[in-house]
């Protein structure tokens, strides 16, 4: 951090400010006097500084990060890559690609067994089903709650596969008990209350990218999950808000390079948020794949026209093979 000192303070301030950063923090404070003002670089973990607090004294002209402000969830400080255990032999993170899918909700019994059992077939190795959904209109198809967290155990006993699914409050900790992978949607992000929460617990978390959330935004929700003890954090680019209204969001490619540059957490993408078209799923998967990818969350239906939920950007069983397929054979050819 570099704190550039206004130029009317005086030696005697510059001393006692000086003292202050290192009483308070664990840092070295390396002093530059110039001509008209003085700089200060402080050394060590800066984490804790709130950088506006330091902007409010009458001492300081300007003051600038030259560190990340997260640490836990930082490659530099953790070079491995995190490998996360889900069970039943799936682990994300580890070099190989693996592909949650199912409906956006969960809608019935029927419903979530057959897509369960043909996706499994098709290789997803990760069920995904939504019980409490985030809908913009309050009138919308709000989930099954509680019920739909029971018939995705159910699918989960008939075919083997880990469920993942959303939370929306913390005081429903309890009852994703018997979930493997619990989902923080794009809408919740910055809940941080949410975050310290989910935090306590020791389960995966996937934590999906805010619709305006910067990387910096992003790393710093998986460094209060992380901050808590939890450090099993799977980051999810779903697509942020841009101009461009053709497609339902925008798919931020870099994004998946960009963040296992600076963070050891595996990422998954997701293709059918990202586009809310279903022809666009394949083209999006395949690019998510070639950047580095370490899975995919892939929205199927067994009858999209009807489904209660994002049925526009949803893939039949058959067109989830075909991508499957091909994301697969990319994944190999890329090893
Ligand atoms: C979802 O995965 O069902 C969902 C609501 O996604 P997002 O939070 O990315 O919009
Ligand atoms: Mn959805």
């Amino acid at each position: 951090m570099i704190i550039v000192l206004k130029p009317t303070c005086s030696k005697e301030q510059q001393i006692k400010f000086s003292n202050m950063l290192k009483d308070n923090y664990d840092v070295k404070v390396n002093v530059w006097e110039g001509v008209h003002s003085t700089v200060l670089g402080l050394l060590g973990d800066t984490t804790q500084i709130d950088i506006e607090y330091i902007d409010a004294q009458d001492v300081v002209e300007s003051v600038k990060r030259v560190q990340e402000p997260y640490k836990k969830a930082n490659r530099k400080f953790h070079p491995e890559n995190t490998v996360i255990d889900i069970g039943n032999g799936v682990k994300i993170g580890d070099g190989s690609l693996q592909i949650m899918a199912g409906p956006c909700s969960v809608e019935s019994e029927e419903q979530i067994i057959e897509v369960a059992k043909a996706v499994k077939k098709s290789g997803a190795t990760i069920l995904r089903g939504g019980a409490f959904k985030p809908r913009t209109s309050p009138y919308a198809f709000q989930g099954l709650k509680s019920e739909g967290l029971d018939l995705l155990k159910i699918a989960r006993k008939e075919t083997g596969l880990p469920i993942v699914t959303e939370i929306m409050r913390a005081s429903h900790i309890d009852m994703f008990e018997n979930v493997d992978i619990i989902q923080v949607g794009a809408r919740n992000m910055q809940n941080f209350e949410l975050l310290k929460e989910l935090g306590k617990t020791n389960k995966p978390i996937l934590l999906k990218r805010g619709l305006s959330a910067t990387i910096e935004e992003w790393l710093m929700s998986a460094e209060y999950i992380m901050a808590e003890g939890n450090n099993k954090v799977i980051l999810c680019e779903r697509g942020i808000r841009t101009y461009e209204n053709f497609t339902r969001n925008t798919l931020d490619i870099s994004a998946i390079p960009i963040v296992k540059k600076l963070s050891h957490l595996p990422v998954v993408v997701d293709p059918s948020h990202a586009s809310g078209k279903s022809w666009l799923v394949e083209p999006l998967a395949i690019a998510a794949v070639a950047a580095g990818a370490d899975g995919l969350i892939i929205e199927v239906h067994n009858d999209p026209p009807h489904a209660l939920c994002d049925g526009a950007q949803s893939l039949t069983p058959q067109q989830f093979d075909t991508v499957a397929n091909k994301v697969f054979s990319l994944k190999n050819a890329l090893k």
